[in-house]
């Protein structure tokens, strides 16, 4: 059977079964492997208050946010795109 994807969409190899985790946007129960994990660097400052302060030269704590998106709901939310036959074969930069 041809292969769509040199990983098979996933980056499990050889392993067998894998632990799943739930996507933060949907909350579908993906492969831990197959997830597209999105850490972002969130304030928890008011955004117009925050601009205000680290202008005066206060430093505002930032924290990491990692979350989990299954495949369908990240090319919905764009961190990831529907590739070219060609392109599919080459690794993706974010796993
Ligand atoms: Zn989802």
């Amino acid at each position: 059977m041809p292969k769509k994807r040199k990983s098979r969409g996933r980056g499990k190899g050889d392993k067998g079964k894998e632990t799943k985790v739930q996507c933060d946007g949907c909350g579908a129960w993906v492969p831990r492997s197959k997830v597209k994990r999105v850490t972002r660097y969130v304030s928890y400052v008011d955004p117009q208050l925050r601009e205000e302060l680290e202008s005066k030269g206060a430093i505002i704590p930032r924290v990491p946010v990692t979350k989990y998106y299954c495949v369908s709901c990240s090319v919905f939310q764009g961190i990831v795109k529907v590739r070219a036959r060609e392109c599919r074969k080459e690794r993706e930069k974010l796993g």
